[in-house]
């Protein structure tokens, strides 16, 4: 037995207890002998003099050991959560060696993503398996920091957390060696070749409610939403309490992004004074959000899964990441699954402000679901996931919540649906099918104001039906109709998908086509021209098209682009119509 126990790490959990002597529960762990001696410390205690004692007291007995550590709100070991405790968590290590940098006290206005970048530097070895990071701080940017460290990392993964405050008030710490900070990164590294590092996570949220773009954002500075500064888009759909009590409730409502099929969630950390929001991570213009909320069914059938995975990859340490929301709104459900922890390995953990997790080629940095980290020294030891036990996810106290978020997440999606169709409604023209001239009108803005800024090629064709008139006279007013649709299904095929094809008047078409030359333009109309000409329409008359093209100068307003497509079309009536006139 012992003999397999050889060349692999040891890790010992030991509860802090004020009145025993830490020496002796080091002695009776055996602790003291190792090449290389991993400690870290999670504490409740928000006392920097209870803290600096013990790790002075860690130092002394163990004065070659790297010591890190941080504050929370709730500590775990070997299965049970704790809101008033210490752990000592203690990983000694056959073949592996660690290594540590910190960057105290950075500065207000940090690149977070050059800090990263060169504390990963400062850590990763030839052989590196696994960074773990603590921080604590007020201008921590967690999501570019993580995204630095990992930066060029291959056979590394990154795990750690964020410290949380382990009461209202008081301070969220971050320890390495003798020193405490308030405002710190620390990071260290393990290598070598005999370990194994994995990292897991569950996440708990539940989407809920409408769909959103984020319109105005810069890494973690959110101003607007739909163009609509944050803070009111809070209002509207989370109510005025909920804006009032921010800090708290943002914790429980997070905006939800989904990045490569991971459901990642962005916590607000405060509001800005001009309305928008500060988050823990970064969100991107384009990308689109959703209120969510934290689901036990989700966080339950997630868990599943990554139980099993634990299960089937037997470690030697186990730490254990949640969320510090699980605390209070997942209360019961999180003990039941730390409990389940406990079965795999020696377990030891906190509850965070939220997670590193980074292996390679996956994203860097979650939020308040829960992440794992398994260490093993020596051989993956494979074993059969079906041993695993699991706690039935579908208890009676979360039908509520589940028919609740079916109700408003079935109605938003009802509501998108209308929406998208009444849009479709307002902007089509129900005899042709083709945009409408409201539509028209806000293409060309758009295309006009885009051409204007970025100095960009932008065409009109203006097409008026000859002696329409007649045809109405002589067929009726439905062969007129039918006239028009007939021309419209004409022209469709041979315009680009890029263009905008407009009735603009009763029998006026007009194209807008961005990034076209002139000479490209009168081209594609002469091609209409002729193709209308061609074709018999319905009564079997042949309709023809005067057609006026212009393109952009600089100089133009809507105003006169527009005049002098509608010139160039009346020039080609005048000169007998059945023609196209360019003004260049
Ligand atoms: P021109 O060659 O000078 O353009 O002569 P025109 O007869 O086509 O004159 P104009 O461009 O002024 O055409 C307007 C006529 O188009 C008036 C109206 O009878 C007809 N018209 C406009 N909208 C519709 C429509 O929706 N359906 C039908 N059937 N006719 C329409
Ligand atoms: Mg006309
Ligand atoms: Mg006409």
């Amino acid at each position: 037995m012992e003999a397999a126990h050889q060349n692999q790490m040891k890790a010992h959990n030991i509860l802090y207890n004020v009145s025993s002597e830490l020496g002796d529960d080091f002695d009776r762990a055996g602790i003291g002998n190792a090449n290389a001696t991993l400690v870290q410390v999670f504490t409740t205690s928000a006392k920097r003099t209870f803290i600096n004692s013990i790790l002075a007291e860690i130092l002394t007995l163990l004065p070659d050991a790297t010591v890190v550590g941080a504050t929370t709100t709730a500590v775990i070991h070997d299965g049970k959560i704790s809101d008033d405790d210490t752990i000592i968590s203690v990983c000694e290590f056959d073949s592996s060696e660690i290594s540590c940098s910190v960057a105290a006290h950075p500065a207000e206005d940090t690149d977070w993503l050059l800090l990263g970048q060169k504390l990963g530097e400062d850590c990763t070895r030839e052989n590196t398996r696994m960074l773990l990071c603590h921080a604590a701080g007020p201008s921590l940017n967690a999501e570019n920091l993580a995204r630095g460290m990992t930066d060029n990392l291959q056979d590394t993964v990154l795990a750690g957390c964020i410290a949380t405050v382990p009461r209202q008030g008081a301070e969220s710490l971050v320890f390495c060696q003798n020193d405490i900070y308030d405002d710190a990164v620390v990071l260290i590294s393990l290598s070598g070749e005999e370990l194994l590092a994995s990292i897991h996570f569950s996440t708990d949220w539940m989407m809920l409610g409408t769909a959103m773009e984020v319109t105005h954002a810069s890494d973690n500075i959110v101003q607007k939403i739909n163009d609509t500064p944050v803070r009111e888009v809070y209002t509207r759909y989370l109510g005025d309490e909920a804006v009032r009590e921010f800090e708290s409730t943002s914790v429980r409502f997070p905006l939800l992004v989904d990045r490569d099929g991971i459901t990642v969630a962005r916590l607000g950390k405060r509001l800005l004074a001009e309305g928008g929001i500060e988050l823990w991570g970064n969100l991107y213009p384009g990308e689109k959000v959703r209120f969510g909320i934290p689901s036990p069914v989700v966080a339950m059938e997630d868990f599943k899964f990554l139980i099993e995975s634990l299960h089937e990859h037997p470690c030697d340490a186990l730490f254990v990441y949640p969320g510090q929301v699980r605390m209070h709104l997942l209360n019961s459900l999180t003990s039941d699954e730390i409990s389940q922890f406990a079965d795999t390995a020696p377990t030891a953990g906190m509850f965070t402000a939220g997670q590193f997790c980074y292996s390679p080629g996956q994203f860097s940095y979650l939020h308040y679901s829960q992440t794992t980290l398994s260490l093993t020294e020596g051989q993956d030891k494979v074993r059969d996931a079906s041993s695993a036990s699991l706690i039935n996810p579908f208890s009676q106290d979360t039908l509520e919540m589940r028919a609740v978020s079916r109700l408003v997440n079935t109605t938003a999606r009802e509501l998108e649906e209308a929406n998208r169709s009444l849009e479709k409604l307002a902007n089509t023209d129900a005899l042709t099918g083709i945009f409408n001239r409201h539509k028209g009108q806000v293409v060309l803005d758009q295309e006009f104001l885009r051409a204007r800024r970025y100095s960009r090629p932008l065409s009109l064709i203006m097409i008026d039906i000859d002696d329409f008139k007649q045809i109405n006279d002589r067929f009726g007013h439905q062969a007129g109709d039918d006239a028009l649709i007939h021309i419209a299904n004409t022209i469709q095929p041979l315009i680009r998908q890029t263009d905008f094809f407009i009735r603009w008047g009763g029998e006026e078409f007009l194209i807008v086509c961005p990034e076209t030359s002139v000479e490209g333009t009168a081209e594609l109309a002469e091609r209409l021209r002729e193709a209308v000409a061609a074709e018999p329409a319905p009564g079997s008359t042949n309709i023809t098209l005067s057609i006026g093209v212009t393109s952009y100068r600089p100089e133009d307003s809507q105003d006169s682009l527009l005049g002098r497509a509608d010139k160039a079309l009346y020039a080609s009536k005048n000169q007998g119509k059945n023609r196209v006139t360019t003004w260049d």
